[in-house]
């Protein structure tokens, strides 16, 4: 199987860039690590905002009269970028508009540069170089995203300086030194900042890699601790801990548990006549009738001890039982494996002993214990064939 790449593969690059699945998981890492700033950003802009219309309505009413409107745009933005970064929804639209916001905060300032007739007009200009300190540090928005929107801002302020801003050379130089060198530190700042997150992010990474392979891993070992590695039934343990939680919720009503153990017949006759490997494969053909039959999601067949196998059905009553029982008997019976050191037939056989959890075995040993007394009584009785304890506590022939 082919996994993703990981921190420990990566070296981050001087661009910054990452493999494509993880640039896009560290883009919702990157939008969700903003999102909690942002909105403190987004409404300190809306202050600023605010101040500079009282400023101007207290400057001059006419400068108002033409300033309120794209004041109002760029109010109306900073309270959606706020919106927007709070909402988990909507986050995917955060940087856009944290953009957005910026660029509208520099745009708007040039037009009333340019548009608003008062001899202090040309200090709007300064919202170019502001608004480039705003997107980059106080929003932060992507270092390329910065560096297109900065590039940007800084064109159309050369644009309208050079069209008719009505500033002197001296001053608009002044401007434009300003605003490249707050896009030069700002943009530092922010390359510096995304490396770091960077950083960070393919850490986390690399951390939740080894959780999931120490899960993985432990996935593995506990099935290995409970399962038989020849017959893959339950090993004895996987069996006490299965069959101590379906006997937990009896008595409480819940589940009516009735467990089957049987026994090869002959088996250390099986071996010294076929060797040990053919009764290797012989349990393993005999294992997978048990577990053929056995449906219910909470039924299960255990390997008992070499040749005893246990299986238990749950929600199941004594008389259902000794159907299966007798099913399973015949069924390994009709598998034919020759077994001619066999005293009681041709082939392999078992021998089976049922016990019910009732009022004498409510709890796992006591059912065992029932289950295998039936079990001697077969054998018994001449091998190859079922027995049962009732619930008066009589061990029964079928
Ligand atoms: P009975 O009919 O009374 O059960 O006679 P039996 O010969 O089957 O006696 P018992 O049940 O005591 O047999 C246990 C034998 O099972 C002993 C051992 O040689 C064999 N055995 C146990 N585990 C394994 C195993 O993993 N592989 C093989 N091939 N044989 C095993
Ligand atoms: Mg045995
Ligand atoms: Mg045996």
């Amino acid at each position: 199987m082919s996994r993703l790449p990981s921190g420990n593969d990566i070296h981050l690059p001087w661009h910054l860039r990452l493999p494509a699945p993880l640039e896009r998981d560290f883009a919702d890492f990157f939008r969700d690590s903003v999102a909690r700033v942002a909105p403190w950003a987004a409404l300190n802009v809306a202050v600023l905002l605010s101040l500079a219309l009282a400023l101007e309505f207290f400057l001059s009413p006419e400068v108002a009269a033409s300033t309120w409107r794209p004041r109002l745009l760029c109010l109306m933005l900073a309270v959606a970028t706020a919106l927007v970064a709070r909402h988990g929804e909507w986050r995917r639209w955060l940087h856009g508009m944290s953009m957005a916001l910026a660029m509208a905060v520099a745009l708007t300032g040039d037009w009333m540069a340019v548009t608003v007739n008062h001899p202090l007009a040309f200090s709007l200009f300064l919202q170019t170089p502001l608004a480039i300190l705003l997107m980059s540090v106080l929003l932060r928005v992507p270092f390329y995203w910065a560096v297109t929107g900065s590039l940007a801002m800084i064109g159309v302020l050369a644009a309208c300086l050079y069209r008719g801003g009505g500033t002197s050379e001296e001053l608009s130089l002044v401007l434009l030194l300003l605003s490249l060198s707050s896009a030069s530190m700002s943009l530092f700042g922010q390359y510096i900042y995304e490396r770091l997150l960077r950083q960070h992010f393919l850490s986390e990474n690399v951390l939740f890699q080894h959780r999931d392979e120490l899960h993985s891993a432990n996935r593995v070992l506990e099935s290995q601790a409970t399962v038989d590695g020849l017959t893959g039934c339950l090993n004895r343990r996987g069996m006490e801990s299965r069959l101590d939680e379906l006997l937990h919720g009896f008595g409480r009503g819940q589940e009516r548990v009735t467990l089957l153990l049987f026994d090869i017949d002959f088996f250390k006759q099986y071996n010294d006549t076929y060797g040990h490997l053919a009764g290797d494969e012989c349990l393993k053909a005999i294992a997978s009738i048990p577990r053929a039959l056995t449906q219910g999601d909470k039924d299960f067949v255990a390997r008992y001890g070499g040749e005893e196998f246990m299986v238990v059905l749950a929600n199941t009553s004594l008389k259902d039982a000794l159907v299966v029982a007798e099913r399973m008997r015949t069924r390994i019976e009709q598998l034919g494996l020759p077994h001619s050191g066999s005293r009681v037939s041709q082939v392999v056989t078992i021998s089976v002993g049922v016990a019910c959890a009732g009022q004498q075995a409510a709890d796992a040993n006591t059912l065992i214990k029932c289950a295998d007394e039936a079990l001697y009584q077969a054998k018994g009785a001449g091998r190859n064939q079922v027995a049962y304890m009732d619930d008066q506590g009589r061990v029964l022939a079928l």
